[in-house]
């Protein structure tokens, strides 16, 4: 069998199972879904297009992995692609039952949100360890461009390309090539930007901010999403982000800053406890109120006295309406978001080559990954990075490695004004390459 992709068996058909199995048959292919129950599958086979049913078949498995149940049905595809729950001993365990009934040619991958591929595959086959990669979507899978390829130590050039071509040319995704390190390139900085946020805001909220003028701020005027921060940890749900924290206390490498941030506030962690999950859960940071005469009331959950209060409206009276000019701006809402946005931009320029080796897929990540109008260095570019230094500099900070390259070169941007090349750690100009 070649390293061609045409087929495809997805273990585990949840969310993202289901969203990664929709797309492949949507691209024409062959597809297993296998799940632990008959609804698990049922659900999963729901989010398929009808059309596409007569190329799907279903099975089931153990959760216990004690009988093989239909594992076996994996021999006749190209691709396996494990998407159960994120836990480490679980998706070990699975992979070294699949593992022999894997056809000899076909390509292996786990969808974790961030569990380092070598805690994956530690002690597994050397087969296993020269066909696996991480191949990370985003949710929901149809709507979001971005594809993570993650390759590990072992990984055989030629299944990197399978999986860069079948993402890229099957299904139309936006191929992103990061690094074996704790949750990739867009959740690494993603998940930076939410959890700082929610520390950094504090002292704001403290002094009176409210927390819509928070979204508000961190948000349009910086080219993210109207979510901003605690509507965004909403939608994602503070339970999710409970693993990404306690993923990041174990993974980040010393000294990294993100380590100060993995713990929730004492406010945020009694919501967690209680249940007040996001919208999941029917209201998180916020809820949506039905009232008796039909009408729908919104309103937010205080995080200075832990009470529900009517929601109101946010506060932008003196945020400039250029683009990320709030950064710069002598004013509470000013110094919110040089402190939440600005260190989330300092942090990503100080992850190169760590998760990355180069800007252009930090920036691709967070745009398709984040729906940011800017990825960090598009946006400190759109900025102006000399004033950036100049501000960090004033404030007697580091700066971080991008930045100090972009200084040192004298380059001023981290691309030529048509794109068309990129600034690298080395301090040259390189051919961006194109967009998949
Ligand atoms: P989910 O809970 O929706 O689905 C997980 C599926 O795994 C369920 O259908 C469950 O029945 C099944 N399963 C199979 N074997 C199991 C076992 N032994 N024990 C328990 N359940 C078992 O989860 P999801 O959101 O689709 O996430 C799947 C993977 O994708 C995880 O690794 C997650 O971190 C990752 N991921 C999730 C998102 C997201 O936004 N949901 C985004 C990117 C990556």
């Amino acid at each position: 069998m070649s390293r061609q992709i045409e087929s495809v068996a997805v273990v585990g058909c949840g969310t993202m199972g289901a969203g990664i199995a929709a797309a492949s048959a949507a691209a024409g292919c062959r597809v297993l879904m296998l799940d632990i129950s008959t609804e698990a599958v049922e659900r999963g086979l729901a989010i398929v297009d009808e059309a596409d049913h007569h190329l799907v078949s279903t099975g089931l498995f153990d959760p216990t992995f004690a009988t093989e149940g239909d594992l076996a049905k994996i021999a006749d595809y190209d691709w396996v692609c494990e998407a159960i729950v994120e836990d480490l001993d679980t998706k070990r365990r699975l992979f070294e039952v699949l593992e022999p009934f894997r056809a000899e040619g076909s390509v292996i991958s786990s969808n974790t949100s961030g569990i380092p591929l070598r805690d994956i595959s530690a002690g597994l086959p050397d087969q296993f360890r020269a066909d696996v990669a991480i191949t990370h979507f985003f949710n929901p899978v149809k709507v979001m461009k971005l594809f993570e390829l993650v390759p590990g130590e072992d990984t055989n050039a030629e299944v990197v390309a399978a999986f860069s071509h079948f993402g890229a040319s099957r299904l139309g995704k936006g191929v992103v090539n990061a690094k074996d390190t704790v949750n990739f390139i867009g959740n690494r900085i993603g998940c930076f930007f939410m959890l700082s946020g929610l520390h950094l805001a504090k002292p704001f909220l403290a002094d009176g901010m409210s927390q819509e003028t928070v979204d508000a701020v961190l948000g349009q005027p910086i080219g993210l999403p109207p979510t901003g921060l605690y509507g965004l940890i909403d939608l994602i749900g503070l339970d999710v982000m409970d693993l990404v924290g306690k993923n990041l206390a174990t993974n980040l490498p010393a000294g990294d800053t993100g380590l100060a941030y993995t713990a929730f506030p004492p406010a945020e962690q009694g919501m967690l406890d209680r249940g007040q999950l996001g919208r999941k859960s029917g209201g998180g940071f916020g809820r949506v109120q039905k009232l008796d005469d039909g009408s729908r009331k919104k309103e937010t959950f205080d995080l200075t006295n832990e009470k529900w209060r009517d929601a109101t409206d946010p506060d932008l009276a003196g945020v400039p309406g250029d683009l990320g000019e709030v950064l710069f701006a002598d004013t509470p809402q000013g110094s919110l978001a040089w402190q939440v946005f600005g260190g989330t931009l300092r942090y990503a320029a100080g992850l190169v080559p760590e998760i990355a080796d180069d800007v252009v897929n930090i920036d691709r990540a967070i745009r398709w990954g984040f729906n940011w109008v800017h990825g960090p260095f598009e946006m400190l570019d759109s900025l102006g990075p000399q004033r950036v230094i100049g501000k960090i500099e004033k404030e007697g900070g580091e700066l971080p490695a991008m930045l100090a390259v972009l200084k040192d070169t004298e380059a001023g941007s981290f691309y030529r004004a048509d794109g068309s090349e990129y600034l690298g750690r080395d301090g040259q100009w390189h051919p961006t390459p194109p967009e998949t």
